[in-house]
């Protein structure tokens, strides 16, 4: 789960990590009067999407020229103007997709002078499996374009859950960002803040960029992106809040609803399979026969008819879908339940796409009777190999 930029500074400010004064904004009128809580004569004003690189973004509504989701103002007037041409508007960045997101929320934030931009990230290394900071001096820019262009500017260093934040973190933070003196200190406290914000929320990411040095001094966090672990969601009832659903796919979002793993993907087969290592094995057997996958389903060990006819819903309603393939393992639920609820979920949908069933464990007889006494066209496989060389036969033959 994600959360927007200023939910994310307002967090982090609660671990003691500097963050400058902002007001969020959800109309023109708020964005102004937030400049009477800051102090001037500087405000940044930032449409607040679920994705980055909006200071460089284009409003489709405006003309090329137009500046991007991260405005400068020096007077009332400027956020005044700033917030009528980003509110309602739609950004695109290199983020967003060409679609780019509906700027609904602003954030209007002190405005402070830049002497350098720094970029500090924490995440969980698969590698390592550990918790790492992802520290380089080279800050403010697409940091996917620094590790392919110079790589040698970013340091990456695990922190061992043993033994947890250290000194030596902070110092090697400090180092890594060329820092010396006060600085050197307040990046070491930081960097443990980051950290304890981290930790203390479950997230899987806490991205600044930038991690700002202002003219007078000071290390300031200009820009966060912060990620939750989902799957430790149920212990933050405070982070759910901060959950905007107008910022997730419609798809993922319905599927969330019914507790089904689904993930959009760009393929023609839709899936739907119960374990996410069969859902893994099934993509995988579908591109061995020329075809892609266009979602990943998984719909859980007690998949009831009512989550097999959600889910068949939200396959069918992603128009790239071409035909479907289900492939189930009936061990916890038995074969002949799964195939009622499929035969009941494909009356109800009005199947229009070719539908291979692959149908394997407890019962699996009765479960294939079912499927082939229901008066539906369900072509029935064997085996997942079958499975996959049918529905790629079927879309061939249906196109
Ligand atoms: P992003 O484009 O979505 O990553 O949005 P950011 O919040 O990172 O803002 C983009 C750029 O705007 C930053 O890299 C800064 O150069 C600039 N910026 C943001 N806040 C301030 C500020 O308070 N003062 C100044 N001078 N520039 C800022
Ligand atoms: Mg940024």
């Amino acid at each position: 789960m994600n959360i927007h930029e200023y939910q994310a500074k307002e967090l982090l400010a609660k671990f003691g990590v500097p963050v400058p004064a902002g007001v969020a904004a959800m109309s023109v009128e708020e964005a102004v009067a937030a400049t009477k809580q800051l102090p001037g004569p500087l405000y940044v004003v930032k449409a607040q999407i679920h994705a980055g690189g909006r200071g460089k973004g284009k409003f489709k509504e405006l003309p090329p020229e137009a500046k991007g989701g991260v405005r400068l103002a020096k007077t009332e007037e400027e956020v005044r103007t700033a917030a009528s041409e980003m509110l309602g508007n739609t950004l695109v960045t290199i983020q967003t997709g060409p679609a780019g997101k509906q700027v609904n929320r602003l954030y209007v934030t002190d405005g402070v002078d830049i002497a350098k931009e720094f970029y500090l990230a924490l995440l969980v290394d698969r590698a390592s499996g550990r918790v790492a900071f992802v520290v380089s001096t080279e800050g403010g820019m697409d940091i996917e374009t620094v590790a392919h262009d110079t790589p040698e500017k970013i340091h990456t260093f695990a922190v061992d859950p043993a033994t947890g934040f250290m000194p030596h973190h902070g110092r090697a933070v400090a180092n890594a960002l060329g820092l010396k003196g006060d600085l050197a200190k307040q990046a070491e406290s930081l960097a443990a803040k980051v950290y304890d914000a981290f930790l203390g929320t479950d997230a899987s990411q806490i991205e600044i960029n930038p991690l700002a040095v202002t003219d007078d001094g000071k290390l300031l966090v200009l820009d966060a992106k912060v990620g939750f672990d989902s799957n430790a969601m149920f212990r933050h009832k405070d982070l759910m809040e901060l959950r905007d659903e107008t910022e997730e796919d419609p798809m993922e979002l319905e599927a969330s609803k019914y507790d089904l793993a689904y993930i959009k993907l760009d393929g023609d087969i839709g899936c739907m399979v119960n374990g996410a290592g069969l859902a893994m094995a099934t993509m995988d057997i579908i591109k061995l026969n020329g075809m892609f996958p266009a979602n990943f389903l998984d719909v859980g060990g007690g998949a009831s008819k009512e989550k097999v006819t959600a889910a068949f819903k939200i396959i069918l309603s992603d128009p790239a879908v071409k035909g479907i393939l289900v492939n189930i393992f009936g061990g916890i639920m038995r074969c002949d339940i799964i195939a009622e609820g499929i035969v009941a979920a494909a009356k109800e949908v009005n199947l229009s796409v070719p539908l291979v069933v692959r149908l394997e464990g407890t019962n699996v007889q009765q479960g294939k009777d079912i499927l082939a006494n229901s008066g539906l066209a369900i072509v029935p496989a064997n085996d997942l190999g079958d499975a996959a060389k049918k529905i790629v036969a079927e879309v061939q033959k249906a196109a």
